[in-house]
């Protein structure tokens, strides 16, 4: 079904591709890069339909299909990619995904269609297939495209595979699920928010010019510290270290 798909080309060969028909809360941003040697997706979305068959951009080259975590909305056309790779700590999710370890028992509802639910799907079912990464991910791993390289860096919190992929040539920062212009999500049964508070505390200090986030629109610098102070602000305890002078008490 290829009007399932749409996509917007960016710049320096960087195509957003999304699932038109789901609501942007529920729809991961897919990231297509053009690299010298060789191509990069980033996140494949739900797989309800064929990403490779809707965008035949997608098989013109030698391609690494990362994701960026195992969440149903990120990983769902990772199988009909030859070249995976994911984190260490997600590869079993993503080798063998089920609807409890990528979240699609809590995350899947018919409401995050725009129209009608697509023929022969059903939320209370649904389910993702699995593939074996051929690359596993650590933090400080290089993606290497020839003329473009991401450092991997690893975020956990959200989930703890989470990875985002700095670029710092030119400031730019793939973030997954780490960081999005929407209600960031810490209370999934494998998130930890103390980790979570680390990532963020660790994206703060760098020197980021444009965030292409897993959700929702990409955004700047002045952008990036505002939704993560106020993440951080909404995290804090009394007394402890990083509750500032003027501000009173904090919630966890
Ligand atoms: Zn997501
Ligand atoms: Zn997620």
């Amino acid at each position: 079904m290829k009007e399932w798909y749409a996509s917007q080309t960016l710049d320096h060969g960087l195509t957003l591709i999304w699932e038109r028909q789901i609501k942007p809360f529920f729809r991961c941003n897919i990231w297509h890069l053009r690299g010298r040697d060789g191509d990069l997706l980033i996140d494949s979305g739900m797989g309800i339909f064929s990403l490779k068959d809707a965008l035949p951009v997608l098989s013109e080259r030698p391609l690494t299909a990362v994701a960026t975590h195992t969440h149903v909305d990120h990983i769902g056309c990772h199988h009909e990619f030859d070249h995976c790779a994911v984190h260490k700590a997600e590869a079993a999710t993503l080798a063998s995904p089920d609807r409890h370890n990528t979240i699609a028992d809590v995350y899947l509802t018919d409401a995050m269609f725009e129209g009608e639910v697509p023929a022969g799907y059903s939320s209370a079912t649904y389910s993702v297939q699995g593939v074996k990464a051929g690359r596993l991910l650590q933090e400080g791993d290089v993606i290497d495209l020839g003329d473009r390289a991401f450092e991997v860096l690893h975020l956990p919190g959200h989930s703890p595979g989470s990875i985002a992929l700095w670029e710092e040539k030119t400031g730019t920062l793939f973030s997954g699920d780490v960081l999005y212009q929407g209600p960031l999500i810490d209370d999934f049964y494998h998130s930890v928010v103390e980790e979570y508070v680390e990532s963020m505390h660790r994206l703060r200090e760098l020197p980021v010019r444009v965030v292409h986030a897993g959700h929702f629109g990409s955004f700047g610098r002045d952008t990036m510290l505002q939704l993560i102070d106020e993440y951080l602000q909404g995290k804090r305890v009394p007394g402890c270290p990083s509750d500032h002078a003027g501000h009173s008490g904090g919630y966890v």
